[in-house]
């Protein structure tokens, strides 16, 4: 279904995120159809380039970071006559009225804020200054959005200077990503897992998010933020709301978000002993974290494992383990809801019984997995044994599986839309930075150390060990 026309202007449009991410997404809506004709992307960065020069820059990000076989030479210039740049410091005073006069009336603007946050409050004040955005604009925020609450806070009230909540967009694109969505169709659309979905069913879950990139030339960067802040207060912390909360009552973006708010505000504190941080050694050739670091003595943790609760009806004592690390065995990212057992065994046998599981695997390979029991075939009595009930998108949808737009693409077109659903709101993200700021203080004043683990591992040691002392295990990264 075609979006309405719009005017997207893309500040940072030269940056790696814009071409790897976003003018790529774009073109991919535009070939199926999604993006009208009339509409038009505006590049707005400090790059001195003229329409013809970002074009050209367009049409090799998309030769790079496109498929081949979703490559076409007339679809791509068509694409790209719908491309112009103007060149633009969101700290000067040039190229403002240049901008205006490329905007058009009667169609949707948006304004994409893919540059350093500390920009964001001059953006914003020089499109309202300049008359560029009105009442129906949209902004679209990137991550970081700050570091801690006091910073988000910040800037919080200073886009709310000039934009509506209803207006601003921040973009956590774990939400735009198929199977979270389809978590809460999952959820909220069968009647066979709700009635389980608690603790007095519901043993613990797992969320996983495992990558096996380091940090490379990011490790400036990264040094300022670590796991925890690049990857649990925003992503992870986004999908353990979209598994615990309560129905809410429409599909609508501030009743789902109202709901995720209340999940943020019932976790608890985490103790200290539920908190696992690691640092990766060197190791396969390559240096280590701190090789990478401008500090040798770093103490950022490039992985990361806690236990939280939920102190609400829903689920009290049933934990919630989160990990995500970087140089980790594999690229997985999955949900796995535990349950519990029976509470009666009529089999004798009994050796071969194992949890039912509900896995959600985001990446690679989206899909669904219930990990069931059944009776082991052939003659040998009843004895037990566990299957999975395999759902892949990729076999389930066939050739559609190749048209689910990428998560950037899918929000994107939500923006023009003015769906706000699968953006973060202010509060949220100010929630979760107040349960993220003591647990990052505490170790902080405890002065911890990460622990060190080998590349290509599952983490620190005593990452294992977090889960060995309840009785359960960390579900394999593969
Ligand atoms: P980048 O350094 O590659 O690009 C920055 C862009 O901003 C360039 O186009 C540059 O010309 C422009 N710019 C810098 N200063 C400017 C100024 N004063 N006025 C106007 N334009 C200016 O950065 P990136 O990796 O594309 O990241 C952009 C934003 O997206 C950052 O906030 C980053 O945290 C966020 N982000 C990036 C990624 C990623 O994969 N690259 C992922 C998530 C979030």
């Amino acid at each position: 279904i075609p979006v309405d026309p719009f005017d997207l202007v893309i500040f940072g449009g030269t940056g790696d995120l814009a071409r790897r991410k976003i003018l790529p997404g774009l073109y991919r809506r535009f070939v199926a159809g999604q993006m009208p004709a009339d509409s038009r992307i505006i590049g707005a960065a400090r790059g001195e380039l003229d329409d013809a020069g970002f074009q050209k820059m367009v049409a090799e990000a998309i030769a790079e970071f496109v498929p081949a076989e979703r490559q076409d030479k007339a679809a791509i210039k068509a694409f790209l006559e719908r491309v112009g740049y103007v060149s633009i410091d969101a700290k000067g005073t040039g190229g403002w009225d240049a901008l205006k006069s490329r905007m058009r009336e009667n169609v949707v603007r948006a304004f994409y804020f893919s540059v350093a946050p500390a920009l964001f409050g001059d953006l914003a004040e020089r499109l309202h200054a300049h008359g560029i955005a009105d009442a129906w604009s949209r902004i679209v925020v990137e991550k970081p959005f700050g570091r801690d609450l006091a910073s988000a806070k910040a800037l919080n009230a200073v886009l709310a200077e000039h934009f509506d909540e209803h207006q601003i967009y921040r973009i956590d694109h774990y939400l735009g990503k198929e199977t979270v969505q389809n978590l809460m169709a999952v959820r909220f659309a069968n009647i066979l897992f709700e009635p389980l979905w608690k603790a007095e069913y519901i043993d613990h879950v797992q969320i996983t998010v495992a990558e096996t990139v380091g940090v490379e030339g990011r490790g400036a960067y990264y040094d300022k933020s670590g796991a925890m802040r690049d990857m649990v207060q925003n992503h992870l912390m986004q999908l353990l709301c979209l598994i615990a909360m309560e129905p809410p009552y429409h599909f609508d973006p501030d009743a789902v978000r109202d709901e995720k708010l209340k999940v943020i505000r019932a976790l608890d504190p985490v103790k200290p002993e539920d908190i696992v941080r690691g640092q990766y050694l060197p190791g396969g050739g390559q240096g280590g974290y701190v090789e990478h670091s401008e500090d040798p003595a770093s103490r950022t943790e490039s992985y990361i494992a806690l236990k939280c609760h939920i102190s609400n009806w829903r689920w009290k004592n049933t934990p919630f383990y989160l990990r995500t690390g970087k140089r980790l065995r594999a690229r997985a990212s999955e949900i796995a809801i535990t349950f519990k057992e029976p509470p009666h065994s009529i089999f004798d046998d009994a050796q071969g019984w194992r949890e039912n599981v509900l896995v959600i695997r985001l990446q690679p390979n989206e899909g669904m997995n219930l990990m069931m029991m059944i009776k082991e075939p052939g003659p040998g009595g009843m004895r037990l044994m566990q299957v999975p009930l395999d759902m892949s998108f990729a076999d389930a949808l066939g050739a559609e599986a190749e048209d689910i737009p990428d998560a950037y693409e899918r929000l994107i077109m939500d923006v023009i839309r003015g769906n706000q659903t699968l953006f973060m709101r202010g509060d949220e993200v100010e929630a979760a930075w107040a349960w993220a700021d003591p647990i990052i203080a505490g170790w902080e004043a405890r002065g911890d150390r990460p622990q060190g683990y080998d590349p290509g591992s599952s983490g620190p040691e005593d990452a294992l060990m977090l889960m060995h002392r309840d009785g359960r295990r960390w579900r394999e990264i593969k």
